[in-house]
């Protein structure tokens, strides 16, 4: 049984979705101990044990300690059974993040399977649904997985309702790489709203305009139906030839939009001044799938704690290591196995 001590590194419940997901694909039986120790408010949350629940579906899996607040757990993986699953996460915990959990060792099973996850779509400190979509789920292709996702339904923190369907075909990884990312090809931003003025949005939206010189065309605002609310995200895409970069600014009760907005606007201007593929929250998530397509290289910026978590969790059960090597202008380059 591996080991894990999951207060090392970023000490979050990344290390519970990586080593879930794992222990499906390698059949390596896990206990993770000082679960998400290095939170505030440590233990399994129940978007956390959601994502435990799932792999248990999908994995005929057996948990021990699996409840909220609980600080120690132990996974024995059973046989991936491809099919149709629905998993509603409690609260608004974030449908991505259980994705997260079961796609690669759907994707490497020998049928297909459709999934239904019901909970937040668009959640702060997960990643938006447009982000999956459109930054993550095309490298994933590119590495010859067969995935399609669809959002039924706005599901905004706290109050959730969302709903995305996820389709997954047997697929046989390979290893690419993603050094150079291209001409940038096209920019655009989105202010999505629910349920809250109208003036929040188009706030953003001036920022956007002001501070980053984007165009009228290239910038636009979208009202959902009231019942989708409240919430209301900035999302600023930057499209390259080889890959796109989602950056989100997620509101929040007390915070300006102004604000919500120029920190958004600061992200991307880091992304847009670098040469890296891959912004922070994409190389975190990069490195499962590629270690489970047998390698991979891409570029990064500086290498955030998650990354070198999840390489650590990666290397405890594969064996195949993740080295960040600094090249220039703070990019790093990034190869796996
Ligand atoms: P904890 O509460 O312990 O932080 P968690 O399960 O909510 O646990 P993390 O361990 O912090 O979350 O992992 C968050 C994941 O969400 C990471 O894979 C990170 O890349 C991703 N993520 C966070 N914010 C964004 C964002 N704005 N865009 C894309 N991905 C994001």
């Amino acid at each position: 049984m591996i080991e894990i001590d999951g207060s090392e590194g970023e000490g979050g419940g990344q290390v519970v979705r990586n080593a879930c997901a794992l222990s499906l694909v390698t059949g390596e039986a896990v206990r993770i101990f000082n679960v998400r120790g290095g939170r505030s408010k440590p233990g399994l949350m129940r978007q956390h044990v959601t994502a435990i629940e799932a792999a248990c579906t999908i994995g005929g899996g057996v948990c021990d300690g699996l409840h909220v607040g609980s600080s120690e757990v132990k996974f024995w993986p059973g046989r991936v059974t491809p099919g149709e699953y629905r998993f509603a996460v409690g609260t608004a915990g974030s449908t991505g993040l259980v994705l997260q959990t079961v796609l690669l060792p759907l994707l490497l099973a020998d049928a297909p399977s459709t999934l239904v996850l019901e909970g937040g779509t668009h959640n702060m400190l997960a990643p938006p649904f447009e982000f999956i979509e459109r930054c993550f789920l095309p490298v994933v292709r590119a590495m010859g997985g067969h995935v399609a996702v669809r959002l039924v339904r706005h599901g905004f923190y706290p109050r959730g309702g969302g709903r995305i369907e996820v389709i997954v075909a047997p697929s046989r990884l390979t290893p690419i790489e993603r050094v150079a990312r291209g001409e940038l090809t096209g920019v655009s931003a989105c202010a999505l709203f629910a349920g809250l003025p109208f003036d929040i949005a188009g706030s953003e939206i001036a920022v956007v305009r002001d501070s980053l010189g984007w165009s009228e065309r290239e910038c636009f605002v979208r009202e959902l139906p009231v019942d989708q609310g409240p919430g209301n995200i900035l999302l600023l895409e930057a499209n390259f030839e080889h890959g796109t970069e989602i950056v989100s600014g997620f509101a929040q009760l007390g915070v300006r939009a102004e604000r919500v907005a120029k920190t958004a606007v600061g992200r991307m201007r880091g992304y847009l001044a670098s040469d890296a593929f891959a912004g922070p929250y994409l190389a975190d998530q990069l490195l499962l799938p590629m270690a489970l397509a047998g390698g991979g290289v891409f570029t990064t910026v500086r290498p955030s704690e998650h990354a070198r978590t999840a390489a650590a969790v990666i290397e405890r059960f594969t064996g195949r290591r993740t080295r960040f090597d600094p090249v220039e202008k703070g990019v790093h380059h990034v190869s796996v196995g």
